[in-house]
Protein backbone atom coordinates (compact mmCIF):
# COMPACT_ATOMS: atom_id res chain seq x y z
CA UNK A 1 0.00 0.00 0.00
CA UNK A 2 1.32 3.35 -1.04
CA UNK A 3 2.26 5.96 1.58
CA UNK A 4 -0.69 7.85 3.56
CA UNK A 5 -1.03 11.50 2.89
CA UNK A 6 -4.64 11.79 2.42
CA UNK A 7 -6.81 11.10 4.65
CA UNK A 8 -10.23 11.27 5.06
CA UNK A 9 -12.71 10.89 7.92
CA UNK A 10 -15.97 10.34 8.85
CA UNK A 11 -18.93 9.78 11.60
CA UNK A 12 -21.38 6.56 10.92
CA UNK A 13 -23.90 5.00 12.68
CA UNK A 14 -25.76 6.43 15.69
CA UNK A 15 -23.89 9.32 17.12
CA UNK A 16 -22.32 10.03 20.52
CA UNK A 17 -21.45 13.70 22.20
CA UNK A 18 -17.80 13.52 21.72
CA UNK A 19 -18.06 12.82 17.94
CA UNK A 20 -16.69 16.02 17.52
CA UNK A 21 -14.21 16.38 19.83
CA UNK A 22 -12.84 13.37 17.79
CA UNK A 23 -12.84 14.47 14.49
CA UNK A 24 -10.94 17.58 15.40
CA UNK A 25 -8.49 15.76 17.16
CA UNK A 26 -7.93 14.14 13.29
CA UNK A 27 -7.91 16.76 11.57
CA UNK A 28 -5.28 19.04 13.70
CA UNK A 29 -3.11 16.23 13.81
CA UNK A 30 -3.31 15.29 10.45
CA UNK A 31 -2.49 18.72 9.53
CA UNK A 32 0.43 18.86 12.10
CA UNK A 33 2.23 15.87 9.96
CA UNK A 34 1.61 17.49 6.93
CA UNK A 35 -1.36 15.23 5.80
CA UNK A 36 -4.15 16.93 3.77
CA UNK A 37 -7.64 16.13 5.48
CA UNK A 38 -10.74 15.57 4.07
CA UNK A 39 -14.29 15.20 5.51
CA UNK A 40 -16.91 13.30 4.89
CA UNK A 41 -20.36 14.12 4.92
CA UNK A 42 -23.34 11.55 6.45
CA UNK A 43 -20.97 8.50 6.92
CA UNK A 44 -20.87 6.08 4.34
CA UNK A 45 -23.37 7.56 2.32
CA UNK A 46 -21.34 10.84 1.79
CA UNK A 47 -18.71 8.56 0.42
CA UNK A 48 -20.95 6.64 -1.58
CA UNK A 49 -22.00 9.63 -3.40
CA UNK A 50 -18.58 11.60 -3.18
CA UNK A 51 -19.95 14.36 -0.59
CA UNK A 52 -16.55 15.12 0.38
CA UNK A 53 -14.47 18.21 1.09
CA UNK A 54 -11.33 19.44 2.61
CA UNK A 55 -10.66 20.42 5.88
CA UNK A 56 -8.53 22.80 7.37
CA UNK A 57 -7.73 23.64 11.01
CA UNK A 58 -10.12 26.15 11.11
CA UNK A 59 -12.96 23.49 9.93
CA UNK A 60 -12.77 22.49 13.37
CA UNK A 61 -12.53 25.43 15.32
CA UNK A 62 -14.93 26.08 18.26
CA UNK A 63 -16.59 22.35 18.29
CA UNK A 64 -15.44 20.30 21.18
CA UNK A 65 -17.34 20.75 23.21
CA UNK A 66 -20.57 20.48 21.21
CA UNK A 67 -22.60 17.42 21.04
CA UNK A 68 -23.73 15.72 17.65
CA UNK A 69 -21.56 16.00 14.70
CA UNK A 70 -20.82 18.27 12.49
CA UNK A 71 -20.34 15.98 9.73
CA UNK A 72 -23.54 14.38 10.03
CA UNK A 73 -24.25 10.57 10.51
CA UNK A 74 -26.40 8.41 8.78
CA UNK A 75 -26.66 4.54 7.91
CA UNK A 76 -26.06 3.69 4.22
CA UNK A 77 -27.92 0.50 2.83
CA UNK A 78 -26.05 1.30 -0.34
CA UNK A 79 -22.95 0.85 1.28
CA UNK A 80 -23.90 -2.70 2.56
CA UNK A 81 -24.00 -3.80 -0.84
CA UNK A 82 -20.38 -4.34 -3.34
CA UNK A 83 -22.01 -2.17 -5.77
CA UNK A 84 -21.98 0.78 -3.06
CA UNK A 85 -18.80 -0.14 -1.73
CA UNK A 86 -17.62 0.32 -5.37
CA UNK A 87 -18.55 3.58 -5.71
CA UNK A 88 -17.32 4.85 -2.61
CA UNK A 89 -13.98 3.14 -3.68
CA UNK A 90 -14.59 5.45 -6.47
CA UNK A 91 -15.26 8.70 -5.05
CA UNK A 92 -11.93 8.36 -2.39
CA UNK A 93 -9.71 7.66 -5.53
CA UNK A 94 -11.46 11.11 -7.62
CA UNK A 95 -10.11 13.06 -4.15
CA UNK A 96 -6.97 10.68 -3.44
CA UNK A 97 -7.94 9.92 -0.16
CA UNK A 98 -5.67 6.67 1.12
CA UNK A 99 -6.58 6.39 4.46
CA UNK A 100 -9.88 6.44 5.76
CA UNK A 101 -10.93 7.28 9.87
CA UNK A 102 -14.05 5.88 10.72
CA UNK A 103 -15.47 7.62 14.19
CA UNK A 104 -19.04 4.97 14.94
CA UNK A 105 -20.02 1.77 16.47
CA UNK A 106 -19.95 -2.14 15.72
CA UNK A 107 -21.57 -1.80 12.75
CA UNK A 108 -19.94 0.99 11.38
CA UNK A 109 -16.55 -1.28 12.30
CA UNK A 110 -18.26 -4.03 10.17
CA UNK A 111 -18.73 -1.60 7.41
CA UNK A 112 -14.84 -0.74 7.54
CA UNK A 113 -13.44 -3.95 7.81
CA UNK A 114 -15.46 -5.46 4.95
CA UNK A 115 -13.90 -2.38 2.69
CA UNK A 116 -10.56 -2.58 3.65
CA UNK A 117 -10.94 -6.25 2.40
CA UNK A 118 -11.47 -5.43 -0.81
CA UNK A 119 -9.94 -2.16 -1.28
CA UNK A 120 -6.49 -0.81 -1.00
CA UNK A 121 -7.74 1.71 1.63
CA UNK A 122 -6.15 1.65 5.20
CA UNK A 123 -8.88 2.39 7.42
CA UNK A 124 -8.90 3.14 11.58
CA UNK A 125 -12.01 2.82 13.56
CA UNK A 126 -12.70 5.03 16.73
CA UNK A 127 -15.20 3.46 19.07
CA UNK A 128 -18.06 6.18 19.22
CA UNK A 129 -20.90 4.79 20.64
CA UNK A 130 -23.07 5.68 24.30
CA UNK A 131 -23.42 1.78 24.34
CA UNK A 132 -19.74 0.65 25.22
CA UNK A 133 -20.32 -2.48 23.76
CA UNK A 134 -17.33 -2.53 21.97
CA UNK A 135 -14.64 -5.61 23.67
CA UNK A 136 -10.65 -4.30 23.57
CA UNK A 137 -11.40 -0.86 24.94
CA UNK A 138 -12.63 0.18 28.53
CA UNK A 139 -14.13 3.17 27.20
CA UNK A 140 -16.45 4.75 24.26
CA UNK A 141 -16.70 8.40 23.16
CA UNK A 142 -20.14 9.14 24.65
CA UNK A 143 -20.49 6.80 27.23
CA UNK A 144 -19.63 9.03 29.54
CA UNK A 145 -21.89 11.86 28.85
CA UNK A 146 -24.78 9.96 28.04
CA UNK A 147 -24.91 7.98 31.47
CA UNK A 148 -24.28 11.18 33.22
CA UNK A 149 -27.25 12.44 31.49
CA UNK A 150 -28.95 9.72 32.62
CA UNK A 151 -28.26 9.68 36.33
CA UNK A 152 -29.33 13.56 36.47
CA UNK A 153 -32.49 12.74 35.05
CA UNK A 154 -32.72 9.91 37.10
CA UNK A 155 -32.19 11.80 40.43
CA UNK A 156 -34.97 14.53 39.28
CA UNK A 157 -37.16 11.45 38.88
CA UNK A 158 -36.38 10.54 42.17
CA UNK A 159 -37.27 13.59 44.01
CA UNK A 160 -40.83 12.69 42.72
CA UNK A 161 -40.91 9.27 43.35
CA UNK A 162 -39.86 9.74 47.05
CA UNK A 163 -42.44 12.65 47.49
CA UNK A 164 -45.23 10.31 46.38
CA UNK A 165 -43.90 7.11 47.75
CA UNK A 166 -44.17 5.43 44.19
CA UNK A 167 -42.64 2.37 42.32
CA UNK A 168 -40.62 3.85 38.94
CA UNK A 169 -39.74 2.09 36.13
CA UNK A 170 -37.18 4.23 34.07
CA UNK A 171 -35.80 3.12 30.75
CA UNK A 172 -32.52 3.83 29.55
CA UNK A 173 -31.11 3.09 25.93
CA UNK A 174 -29.57 0.05 25.04
CA UNK A 175 -30.78 -2.23 22.66
CA UNK A 176 -27.69 -4.63 23.14
CA UNK A 177 -25.60 -3.32 25.51
CA UNK A 178 -26.59 -3.08 29.63
CA UNK A 179 -23.97 -0.63 30.61
CA UNK A 180 -26.34 2.69 30.70
CA UNK A 181 -28.46 0.62 32.80
CA UNK A 182 -26.15 -0.90 35.06
CA UNK A 183 -23.81 2.30 35.42
CA UNK A 184 -26.63 4.72 35.71
CA UNK A 185 -28.61 2.33 37.77
CA UNK A 186 -26.06 1.57 40.61
CA UNK A 187 -25.07 5.56 40.46
CA UNK A 188 -28.88 6.42 41.37
CA UNK A 189 -28.95 3.60 43.72
CA UNK A 190 -31.84 1.26 42.09
CA UNK A 191 -33.00 -1.31 43.39
CA UNK A 192 -33.86 -3.59 40.56
CA UNK A 193 -31.39 -3.26 36.91
CA UNK A 194 -32.52 -5.16 33.86
CA UNK A 195 -30.23 -5.98 30.89
CA UNK A 196 -29.94 -7.66 27.99
CA UNK A 197 -26.60 -9.17 28.75
CA UNK A 198 -27.97 -11.53 32.21
CA UNK A 199 -31.21 -13.45 32.38
CA UNK A 200 -33.74 -11.58 34.85
CA UNK A 201 -35.71 -13.71 37.37
CA UNK A 202 -39.23 -11.77 36.97
CA UNK A 203 -40.63 -13.90 39.26
CA UNK A 204 -37.87 -12.92 41.35
CA UNK A 205 -38.17 -9.31 40.86
CA UNK A 206 -41.87 -9.38 41.50
CA UNK A 207 -41.59 -11.54 44.59
CA UNK A 208 -38.44 -8.97 45.95
CA UNK A 209 -41.69 -6.52 45.61
CA UNK A 210 -44.10 -7.66 47.50
CA UNK A 211 -41.59 -8.88 50.19
CA UNK A 212 -40.67 -5.07 49.99
CA UNK A 213 -44.54 -3.92 50.05
CA UNK A 214 -45.16 -5.99 53.33
CA UNK A 215 -42.50 -3.80 54.90
CA UNK A 216 -43.87 -0.72 53.57
CA UNK A 217 -41.18 0.26 51.55
CA UNK A 218 -42.89 1.98 48.92
CA UNK A 219 -40.21 3.40 46.77
CA UNK A 220 -38.76 1.25 44.16
CA UNK A 221 -36.67 2.28 41.79
CA UNK A 222 -36.35 0.08 38.28
CA UNK A 223 -33.48 0.76 35.95
CA UNK A 224 -34.10 -1.31 32.17
CA UNK A 225 -32.65 -1.03 28.89
CA UNK A 226 -34.15 -0.50 26.06
CA UNK A 227 -33.94 -3.66 24.72
CA UNK A 228 -34.74 -5.87 27.59
CA UNK A 229 -37.82 -7.87 28.28
CA UNK A 230 -39.75 -5.20 25.57
CA UNK A 231 -38.37 -2.18 28.00
CA UNK A 232 -40.04 -0.28 30.62
CA UNK A 233 -43.69 -0.49 29.61
CA UNK A 234 -43.93 -4.57 29.50
CA UNK A 235 -41.90 -4.15 33.00
CA UNK A 236 -44.43 -2.28 34.52
CA UNK A 237 -47.27 -4.31 32.56
CA UNK A 238 -46.11 -7.14 34.95
CA UNK A 239 -45.88 -5.60 38.33
CA UNK A 240 -48.97 -4.06 37.90
CA UNK A 241 -51.01 -7.51 37.80
CA UNK A 242 -49.20 -9.03 40.35
CA UNK A 243 -49.58 -5.73 42.69
CA UNK A 244 -52.74 -3.90 41.59
CA UNK A 245 -52.50 -2.11 44.70
CA UNK A 246 -48.77 -0.17 43.96
CA UNK A 247 -48.67 3.08 41.91
CA UNK A 248 -46.64 2.08 38.77
CA UNK A 249 -44.91 4.86 36.86
CA UNK A 250 -43.07 4.47 33.77
CA UNK A 251 -40.24 7.05 32.09
CA UNK A 252 -38.65 6.36 28.92
CA UNK A 253 -35.50 8.94 28.70
CA UNK A 254 -34.91 8.30 24.98
CA UNK A 255 -32.88 10.66 22.71
CA UNK A 256 -32.05 13.21 25.11
CA UNK A 257 -29.18 10.53 26.48
CA UNK A 258 -27.57 11.27 22.52
CA UNK A 259 -27.34 14.56 23.20
CA UNK A 260 -25.51 17.41 25.14
CA UNK A 261 -22.09 18.69 25.73
CA UNK A 262 -19.71 15.85 25.86
CA UNK A 263 -18.14 15.78 29.38
CA UNK A 264 -14.68 16.57 29.77
CA UNK A 265 -14.02 12.71 30.23
CA UNK A 266 -15.41 12.02 26.56
CA UNK A 267 -13.68 15.02 25.11
CA UNK A 268 -10.44 13.68 26.56
CA UNK A 269 -10.91 10.06 25.03
CA UNK A 270 -12.29 11.67 21.79
CA UNK A 271 -8.85 13.63 21.71
CA UNK A 272 -6.27 10.87 22.36
CA UNK A 273 -8.33 8.59 20.17
CA UNK A 274 -8.47 11.13 17.28
CA UNK A 275 -4.65 11.88 17.63
CA UNK A 276 -3.86 8.06 17.71
CA UNK A 277 -5.96 7.18 14.62
CA UNK A 278 -3.67 9.44 12.69
CA UNK A 279 -0.45 8.01 14.60
CA UNK A 280 -1.86 4.70 13.32
CA UNK A 281 -2.30 5.70 9.43
CA UNK A 282 1.04 7.72 9.66
CA UNK A 283 2.94 4.32 11.39
CA UNK A 284 1.31 2.17 8.81
CA UNK A 285 -0.60 -0.12 11.83
CA UNK A 286 -3.55 -0.39 9.18
CA UNK A 287 -7.25 -1.73 9.86
CA UNK A 288 -7.61 -1.62 13.95
CA UNK A 289 -9.69 0.76 15.73
CA UNK A 290 -8.07 2.71 18.34
CA UNK A 291 -9.30 1.70 22.71
CA UNK A 292 -7.84 2.30 25.42
CA UNK A 293 -7.23 -0.42 27.96
CA UNK A 294 -5.99 -0.02 31.06
CA UNK A 295 -5.00 3.82 30.22
CA UNK A 296 -3.01 2.74 27.58
CA UNK A 297 -3.71 3.16 23.33
CA UNK A 298 -4.57 -0.52 22.43
CA UNK A 299 -4.90 -1.49 18.89
CA UNK A 300 -7.33 -4.45 18.00
CA UNK A 301 -7.87 -5.80 14.22
CA UNK A 302 -11.20 -4.64 12.55
CA UNK A 303 -11.28 -8.42 12.40
CA UNK A 304 -11.11 -9.44 15.80
CA UNK A 305 -13.06 -6.12 16.55
CA UNK A 306 -16.74 -7.01 14.79
CA UNK A 307 -16.96 -10.31 16.34
CA UNK A 308 -16.39 -9.99 20.26
CA UNK A 309 -18.64 -7.76 22.82
CA UNK A 310 -17.92 -6.24 25.75
CA UNK A 311 -19.15 -8.86 28.73
CA UNK A 312 -20.46 -7.91 32.21
CA UNK A 313 -18.70 -8.95 34.77
CA UNK A 314 -21.32 -11.05 37.91
CA UNK A 315 -19.34 -8.86 40.25
CA UNK A 316 -21.62 -5.61 39.00
CA UNK A 317 -24.84 -7.85 39.54
CA UNK A 318 -23.76 -8.88 43.11
CA UNK A 319 -22.92 -4.99 43.60
CA UNK A 320 -26.36 -3.90 42.63
CA UNK A 321 -28.00 -6.50 44.79
CA UNK A 322 -25.83 -5.86 48.19
CA UNK A 323 -26.22 -1.97 48.10
CA UNK A 324 -29.99 -2.36 46.95
CA UNK A 325 -30.95 -4.87 50.39
P1 LIG B 1 -23.27 1.64 14.48
O1 LIG B 1 -21.95 1.94 13.83
O2 LIG B 1 -23.73 2.76 15.37
O3 LIG B 1 -23.29 0.28 15.13
P2 LIG B 1 -24.92 0.61 12.24
O4 LIG B 1 -24.98 -0.78 12.76
O5 LIG B 1 -26.18 1.19 11.73
O6 LIG B 1 -24.37 1.66 13.32
O7 LIG B 1 -23.84 0.65 11.05
C1 LIG B 1 -23.53 1.84 10.37
C2 LIG B 1 -23.35 1.57 8.90
O8 LIG B 1 -22.24 0.70 8.69
C3 LIG B 1 -24.50 0.86 8.21
O9 LIG B 1 -25.54 1.75 7.85
C4 LIG B 1 -23.84 0.29 6.97
O10 LIG B 1 -23.74 1.27 5.95
C5 LIG B 1 -22.44 -0.03 7.48
N1 LIG B 1 -22.33 -1.47 7.75
C6 LIG B 1 -22.75 -2.17 8.82
N2 LIG B 1 -22.51 -3.49 8.68
C7 LIG B 1 -21.92 -3.65 7.47
C8 LIG B 1 -21.43 -4.77 6.73
N3 LIG B 1 -21.50 -6.01 7.20
N4 LIG B 1 -20.90 -4.53 5.50
C9 LIG B 1 -20.82 -3.28 5.00
N5 LIG B 1 -21.27 -2.19 5.66
C10 LIG B 1 -21.81 -2.35 6.87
Amino acid sequence: MDKVTRIGVLTSGGDSPGMNAAIRAVVRTGIYNKLEVYGIMRGYSGMVDGDIFEMESKSVANIIQRGGTILKTSRSNEFLEPEGRKRAYESLKKFGINGLVIIGGDGSFRGAQTFSKEFDIPCIGLPGTIDKDIAGTDFTIGFDTAVNTAVEAIDKIRDTMDAHDRLFVIEVMGRDSGYIALHSGIATGAENILIPEKSTDIEGLLNALTEKERRHKLVNLIVVAEGKFGGANEVAKVIKQRLPQQEVRVCILGHIQRGGSPSCFDRLVASRMGYAAVECLLEGRYNVFVGILNNRMHYTPLDEAVKKKQRISEEWMKIVKILSS
